[in-house]
């Protein structure tokens, strides 16, 4: 009976690792299976060609999309999972976003929950991750039961500029909640540097509040947890309505665990494609289905004025969130990007042969947007398996008009405080559409919900048809919001945590 434990976690991630931390104090017998190794820590790690062109820490899997082409899709497969290379903008959905919303392009469907059940959740994930903050400064946000545990990061005095610019003519730009590990007030016991290499990089000197640094190693320091890495989960198998063993391949050998209670937290698609393998869970024909992953762009906006900012990824803006005076219906929202460089512009230019002083130009001078729209569920949007195990994805874009109102709305708000520098004629607004394999922000895969005839997950994450498995990754989600999806996840697993701490006894 070596092989059985109390629990198994599929996955450590921002679901998988917050569960760990949750649990692992319990001094229950816990074991991780991660697929991926630790992310190595080298030089490549704040290389923009490595890290953007040469897709050095993505996986080599490949995907097919509805067309039929392949798919190569941008996952970091490692000890902490996405979060090792995230943004860690780490944002609570709105009171709005539980309840059901009428956008242009269809229904955003309500959460079985409310935002104030959500929300001693989210102070304690803002608590575990380090967040930094103004509580009520975006006016979009709801209630905070306490501050953010740090004070916000502060802008950098081009930034402060554009700050200052949008606040003039009457927007009301916040702080963004981070989750790095700065002390700006004392830089020498700071572990972050404030670096130009963040968003989107894994974090060289371990400083970003990732699910691998503040979760999954603190963890391993409790004496019932064992972390398997190398370990691919393949298939569950259930007797009844338990699922009686987890089939991995670990550093190439087939293995088999069982144990009282089963986690997966192998992210949105990954714990859709697990459940489908398995033929498990999935009464409503719903698991694979409700795949979002927002509309997203960047944006360059390009000027005369030189922008030698280092770490960019300072402030957003929620002012068209539910619409704007002349539209109803929600828009989007705006944060800062990482600060582009000519390394990226190189990358992503979809002109051959320009001059390198051209890329250089732009990496000086731009100041770079991540603009998102909400995609609704539907359910020809889905992961699924074919016949010969091939993994697809099919992904129709729907909502855009509202996108493409929300993107032509900021480049005139932009254009507005670039004219009080006087060099609007100077300015280019550069966007890129980020495609479908960016599926940075995948959820909704496995909702939960009251009625097991329209949903795969009850309201602790159980999933309906099965006594002892649960889902604690991005695949919960009813509906997306407009704002990126890690705190919520992390919040999520705390609270079915808290749940499982008490079944677990
Ligand atoms: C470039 C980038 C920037 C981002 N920026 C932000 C941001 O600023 N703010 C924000 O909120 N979100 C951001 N995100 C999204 C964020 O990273 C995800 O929302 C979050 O990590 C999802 O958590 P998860 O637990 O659902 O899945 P993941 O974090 O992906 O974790 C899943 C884990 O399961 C493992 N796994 C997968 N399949 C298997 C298997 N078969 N067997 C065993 N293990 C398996 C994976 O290796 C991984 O460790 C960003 C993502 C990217 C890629
Ligand atoms: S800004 Fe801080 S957290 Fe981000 S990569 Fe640099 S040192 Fe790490």
């Amino acid at each position: 009976m070596s092989d059985h434990y109390d629990l198994i976690i599929i996955g450590t991630g921002a679901g998988g690792g917050t569960l760990l931390h949750r649990l692992a104090p319990s001094g229950k017998r816990i074991l991780v299976l991660e697929r991926g190794d630790y992310l190595p820590r080298e030089k490549e790690n704040w290389d923009a060609v490595s890290v953007f062109q040469k897709d050095r820490y993505h996986t080599k899997d490949v995907w097919i999309d509805k067309d039929g082409e392949d798919l190569h899709p941008q996952q970091a497969y490692y000890v902490g999972g996405q979060t090792k290379v995230y943004g860690a903008a780490l944002f609570r959905l709105r009171e709005r976003d539980f309840t059901e919303v009428r956008h242009e392009g269809g229904i955003s469907p309500a959460w079985p929950l409310t935002y104030a059940e959500m929300e001693p959740y989210y102070q304690r994930a803002e608590e575990l991750f380090e967040v930094h903050g103004v509580a009520g400064e975006d006016p979009t946000e709801g209630p905070h039961s306490g501050p953010y545990p740090f004070p916000p990061v502060s802008n950098e005095p081009r930034i402060q500029e554009v700050f200052d610019g949008l606040t003039r003519i009457g927007h009301k730009p916040f702080h963004l909640p981070m989750g790095v590990r700065l002390l700006e007030n004392d830089r020498v016991a700071s572990p972050c540097i404030k670096c130009n290499t963040c968003d989107g990089y894994p974090c060289m000197i371990h400083a970003k509040s990732d699910a691998d640094i503040l979760c999954v190693r603190p963890s391993l320091a409790h004496p019932g947890v064992t972390l398997l890495r190398n370990a691919l989960v393949r298939r569950l198998i259930a007797t009844g309505t338990q699922v009686s063993s987890v089939e991995a391949i670990v550093e190439g050998e087939h293995r088999s665990f069982s144990a009282d209670v089963v986690v997966l937290a192998a992210g949105a698609i990954n714990s859709a494609v697990i459940l489908l393998r398995s033929g498990l869970a999935n009464g409503s024909d719903q698991v694979g289905r409700n795949f979002m992953k927002h509309n997203n762009v960047a944006m360059s906006a390009i000027s005369k004025v030189p922008n030698p900012t280092i770490f960019q990824k300072t402030f957003g803006c929620n002012d068209y969130y539910w619409g704007d005076e002349d539209v109803a219906y929600p828009l989007g929202h705006l944060q800062l990007l990482g600060k582009a460089n000519a390394d990226q512009f190189s990358a992503e230019s979809p002109v051959p042969g320009v001059p390198p002083a051209i890329f250089q130009a732009m990496g000086t001078h731009s100041v770079d947007w991540w603009l998102t729209g909400e995609d609704l569920p539907t359910a020809e949007n889905r992961v699924f398996l074919d016949a010969d195990d091939r993994v697809h994805l099919d992904y129709t874009d729907g909502n855009r008009v509202s996108f493409a109102r929300l993107q032509h709305r900021w480049v005139e708000e932009l254009r507005k405080v670039d004219a009080t520098f006087g060099f609007t004629s100077y300015a280019a607004y550069l966007r890129k559409e980020i495609p479908l394999a960016g599926v940075a922000h995948q959820v909704g895969t496995c909702v939960f919900g009251e009625d097991p005839a329209s949903s795969v997950l009850d309201l602790d994450c159980k999933a309906h048809e099965l006594d002892n498995l649960y889902v604690v990754d991005g695949s919960f989600f009813p509906s997306i919001g407009a704002i990126n999806p890690s705190l919520t996840i992390v919040a999520n697993a705390l609270r079915v945590g808290d749940h499982l701490a008490a079944r677990l006894g």
